[in-house]
C-alpha cells in the first residue's frame, strides 16, 4: 500500500469506489462528479496525494477550445510511446471530476500505477488543480472568444490560465499563432507550437476575431491568417511578433476525413497523417506533440500515435439523458449523414434531431446536406426536430425529402431543441441525435450541464 496515503485517503477512495459502482450498477446516469465529490469530502488532500504516486508528474491541457481532442490525441501518442498514464476521459474537467478519475484509476488499496498524470482541465478549474497537485507542464490551445463563455472577458480567463500556470511554475506548452496564447507572461520555460505552411485550400483563412499587441495594446496584423485569430501576427507599432515554433507543421493538406502534415520536432522533419478533417485538428495535433516532445517521446512514437488517433467522436454513441436514450451521431459530410439516417430508419420508435450549423469547423458551405439521403425520412411519419444556426434550411431541406410540414419542428436553440426532444419520447423510444461538429460542441457542454458527459472527443 502507498505509504503517502493517510488513513482518511483510504476511506475516502473506498467510499468514491463504492459510490462510483453503484451509480453504475443502478444505471443513474448522475456523471462521474459525485465520485469525487465524496473523496474530497473524506479527504480533501486525496487527488494530491494518488497524483503525486506518478513517477512522470503531472501534465495539464488547457483552453478555450480543443481540450478534449488534444488531451486524446496526447494519450493516443504516450500508448504508442509505451507509457501508463491515469487521464480523465470522461471529459469531467472541473476538480471534483478528475478526483473521480484518479480514484477509478487507482487500485481500491490506493495504489496507482502511472507513469503519468493527463489531466484535462476547465480554464477556471486549473488555478484550483494547480494549488493541489504539483503540475509539471500545461499546455494552452488556444483562447478563444466564446458565445458560451461563462466567464465573459477573454482576460480574465487568460488570467486564469497565467495564474494556475504559475503557481508550480509549470513548464508552458503555448500556441505560437494564437496572440492570446503566445502572449502569456509566465514564470516557468516556454514551447511553443504553430502551422507554417499550408497548401491550397487550407491557407485562405479569414479574420473573425480581432487580437491586440500584449507590450502596446496594438491591433495585430497577419502576414498569414489560418482562422479566427490564429496565424502569423505582428504588431505594426512595436514589431512584437509571433514567436518561432518549436514544433511546427508545415505543407498542412486538409481532407475531408483527415489531413496531412510535415511535421518539425528538435529540427527532424517527418511525414505525418492525423485521422480528422479541419485545420483546428492539426492545430490540437501539434499541441499533443509539442506535449509529447517535452516529455521525451520519440519522434517515430509521435508519427504513429498521430496516426493511430482513433475517437469516439464521430462514431454513434448512445447516452442516457434523464433516463431517457439517445443516441448522438456526428454528421459532416453526405456519406456520413446517409449512412446516420439510414440506421435510424431501421429503428422504429426513433424520433429524430438533426442540429447544423455553419462554423469554419462545420464548413460554412451546407449545400451538401441536398447530396445526403435525407429522402429515406420522407413519408415514414417520423417526427422531426431541426436545430442549429442553419434549422430553417434544413427544415426547408426535410420539405424537399418528403416530410409532412406538420410532423417538422424549427427550434434553432439547441438547448430548448433538446428538451423537446427528449420530452416528446415515448417510454422504449430513443431519440437520434444528428449534430454538425459545433453543434456537437455545444450539445455536449449541454450534456454535461444535465450531469452526462460524453466518452471522448
Ligand atoms: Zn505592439
Amino acid at each position: 500500500m502507498p505509504k503517502s496515503l493517510s488513513l482518511a485517503d483510504r476511506t475516502a477512495i473506498l467510499m468514491a469506489k463504492l459510490a462510483a459502482a453503484s451509480i453504475r450498477k443502478l444505471n443513474l446516469g448522475l456523471g462521474s462528479n459525485l465520485p469525487g465529490r465524496i473523496a474530497r469530502k473524506i479527504s480533501p488532500t486525496v487527488l494530491k496525494n494518488l497524483s503525486a504516486q506518478s513517477t512522470r508528474g503531472v501534465i495539464a491541457v488547457t483552453g478555450t477550445n480543443g481540450k478534449s481532442t488534444t488531451s486524446g490525441i496526447l494519450s493516443s501518442i504516450l500508448r504508442s510511446a509505451g507509457f501508463t498514464f491515469a487521464h480523465n476521459r470522461q471529459g469531467a474537467n472541473l476538480v471534483t471530476g478528475i478526483t473521480a478519475s484518479m480514484v477509478e484509476t487507482a487500485a481500491w488499496n490506493g495504489d496507482v500505477r502511472a507513469d503519468l498524470c493527463l489531466f484535462e482541465i476547465d480554464e477556471a478549474a486549473l488555478p484550483v488543480v494547480a494549488r493541489e497537485v504539483h503540475i509539471n507542464g500545461v499546455v494552452v490551445t488556444n483562447l478563444f472568444r466564446d458565445q458560451l463563455d461563462r466567464f465573459g472577458e477573454l482576460d480574465t480567463t487568460a488570467r486564469l490560465i497565467t495564474t494556475g500556470v504559475d503557481i508550480n511554475k509549470s513548464q508552458a506548452i503555448l500556441n505560437a499563432d494564437d496572440p492570446n496564447v503566445a502572449q502569456m507572461k509566465l514564470d516557468g520555460k516556454h514551447l511553443f507550437f504553430g502551422i507554417e505552411s499550408t497548401e491550397g485550400e487550407a491557407a485562405a483563412g479569414s479574420q473573425s476575431e480581432l487580437a491586440y499587441c500584449g507590450n502596446c495594446s496594438e491591433e495585430v496584423r497577419y502576414s498569414r491568417l489560418f482562422y479566427g485569430q490564429l496565424g502569423h501576427w505582428h504588431c505594426p507599432k512595436c514589431n512584437h511578433a509571433r514567436p518561432k515554433p518549436d514544433v511546427y507543421a508545415t505543407n498542412v493538406v486538409v481532407g475531408a476525413t483527415s489531413s496531412r502534415f510535415n511535421l518539425t520536432v528538435a529540427g527532424k522533419e517527418v511525414d505525418c497523417v492525423l485521422p480528422l478533417p479541419g485545420l483546428f485538428n492539426v492545430y490540437n495535433a501539434l499541441a499533443a506533440a509539442a506535449a509529447a516532445h517535452w516529455l521525451s517521446v520519440s519522434i517515430p512514437a509521435i508519427r504513429a500515435g498521430l496516426k493511430d488517433y482513433s475517437t469516439l467522436f464521430g462514431r454513434s454513441e448512445r447516452i442516457k439523458i434523464n433516463g431517457k436514450e439517445v443516441i448522438v451521431q456526428l454528421i459532416k459530410n453526405p456519406a456520413g449523414a446517409s449512412q446516420a439516417v439510414a440506421s435510424c430508419v431501421k429503428d422504429p420508435k426513433a424520433r429524430v434531431m438533426i442540429a447544423i450549423n455553419d462554423n469554419l469547423a462545420d464548413g460554412r458551405d451546407i449545400s451538401w446536406l441536398w447530396d445526403a439521403d435525407f429522402e429515406l425520412l420522407g413519408g415514414g411519419g417520423v417526427h422531426i426536430i431541426v436545430s442549429g444556426q442553419r434549422a430553417q434550411d434544413m427544415a426547408v431541406r426535410m420539405k424537399y425529402a418528403g416530410v409532412d410540414a406538420a410532423l417538422i419542428t424549427t427550434e434553432p436553440h439547441l438547448q430548448a431543441a433538446l428538451n423537446a426532444g427528449l420530452d416528446s419520447l415515448q417510454p422504449g423510444e430513443t431519440l437520434w441525435l444528428m449534430p454538425t461538429y459545433t453543434c456537437l460542441l455545444e450539445l455536449q457542454k449541454i450534456f454535461k450541464t444535465m450531469g452526462h458527459a460524453m466518452s471522448g472527443t
